[in-house]
């Protein structure tokens, strides 16, 4: 257990070791490894964790998703997904065109090298997967472990987690200021309420760079951008064991979801941190690029939304303590892949909050020192 700094004593102040700011999927997780070890609070501003991205995600686990370098994160976190039931099984099919068949070659190599299971199908093999695939669609990358998560269950798994833990998770608590007192934060919540901490974890998702500045920590670039998804009815129904589709220029992906289909066009508009809403023009975006692969027709447009991933400038995610302020804690940045690495990356980040080393994975990569 941390000690609690001195400082803290004699004051009303709720004192904590680590205050974590954000509960969607990302701060959950980590106060669940770190609960137990030290005063850990949870604050998140909504009145519920969960409401923005880790709410909004299409669910895959997805091994080549991120690119090679989020893949440890992804992979290390399997074997817990699985074990603890949070996985069923759905395969990926990235699919291509002749002209890019150099491109899907490279791209199963260089997962197979890293041991992912990928097998290059032709176009019969492609047929066997997906009916009424229309002409040009050649070539595709099956990996047949991609998994579907259950991510209301993981989020919930990981909020006991910490609560048994003994961390506390305040809602509606949304931080509005953090002064450095030197040895201490002091924490004021827009709704005038004051802690103390330690040590500030940044796991606020799209409002990563807005929490580094109200703590006078220099943002790093870590830019929201809106994903929309559309839930359709197809004609005919999508096949319950057709896979994630996947385009190798990220056009567009779609999946089954109860004799529906969740189609999006893989956009990726700049956006300001805010609760984001689907825009028509894509979910039009998404259904025509549909209309290119298949020869289904999109009956009714059931359900809608939109939600934003956070990227680093070089679209990695971002752990470790800040540069120049060493109780400055960066959990952000986790993009299209925080559900899927979240496993691995909250014993990553927990062993680096605590001081401690955790040897699965190397932290180098993801480390926020990387950007000065
Ligand atoms: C359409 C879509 C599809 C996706 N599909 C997948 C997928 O298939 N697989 C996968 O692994 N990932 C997927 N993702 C990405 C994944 O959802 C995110 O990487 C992940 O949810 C990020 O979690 P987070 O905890 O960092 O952010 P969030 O869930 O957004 O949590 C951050 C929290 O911080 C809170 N907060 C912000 N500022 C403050 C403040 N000042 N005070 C208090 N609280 C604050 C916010 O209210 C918010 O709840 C997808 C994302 C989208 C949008």
């Amino acid at each position: 257990m941390t000690a609690v700094s001195g400082a803290h004593k004699g004051t009303n102040m709720d004192s904590f070791d680590i205050c974590i700011v954000g509960a969607g999927i990302a701060g959950a997780s980590l106060a669940a490894e770190i609960g137990a070890s030290a005063r850990v609070l949870l604050i998140e501003g909504e009145d519920r964790p969960g409401y923005h991205t880790t709410g909004r995600s299409a669910a895959n686990w997805h091994q080549s998703y991120g690119g090679a370098a989020v893949q440890p994160l992804t992979e290390a976190s399997g074997s817990f997904l699985r074990e603890h039931g949070f996985l069923s099984e759905r395969g990926a099919l990235t699919i291509a065109r002749d002209h890019d068949a150099a491109r899907l070659h490279r791209f199963a190599g260089e997962f197979a090298a890293l041991g992912v299971r990928v097998e290059v199908l032709d176009r019969d093999g492609l047929e066997a997967w997906i009916p009424g695939l229309l002409p040009g669609w050649t070539l595709g990358a099956l990996e047949p472990d991609c998994s579907d998560i259950d991510v209301a269950a993981l989020h919930q798994h990981y909020l006991a987690a910490a609560r048994q833990g003994g961390a506390q998770l305040w809602t509606r608590a949304h931080l509005s200021a953090a002064i450095d007192e030197g040895d201490a934060w002091r924490c004021v919540l827009s709704d005038g309420r004051e802690l103390r901490c330690d040590t500030l974890v940044n796991a606020a998702g799209a409002w990563a760079d807005t929490v580094a500045q109200i703590a006078g920590v220099r943002p790093l670039c870590i830019t929201p951008l809106r994903r929309t998804i559309a839930q359709v009815r197809p004609d005919p129904v999508a096949p319950a064991d057709l896979p994630l589709v996947f385009d190798l220029n990220q056009k567009f992906y779609f999946k089954p979801e109860s004799g529906r289909l969740w189609l999006s066009p893989q956009d990726e508009t700049p956006s300001d941190p805010c609760d984001a809403a689907p825009e028509e023009l894509d979910v039009a975006v998404a259904i025509d690029r549909l209309n290119g692969v298949v020869d289904w027709r999109i009956e009714h447009v059931e359900h809608r939304w939109a939600g934003l991933r956070s990227f680093a400038p070089d679209r990695l995610p971002v752990y470790g303590f800040d540069r120049f302020h060493p109780r400055f804690f960066w959990c952000a940045g986790q993009g299209g892949f925080g559900i899927q690495t979240a496993p691995a990356a909250a014993k990553l980040a927990a062993a680096m909050v605590l001081g401690e080393v955790w040897g699965k994975v190397d932290p180098a990569p993801y480390s926020p020192w990387r950007f000065s």
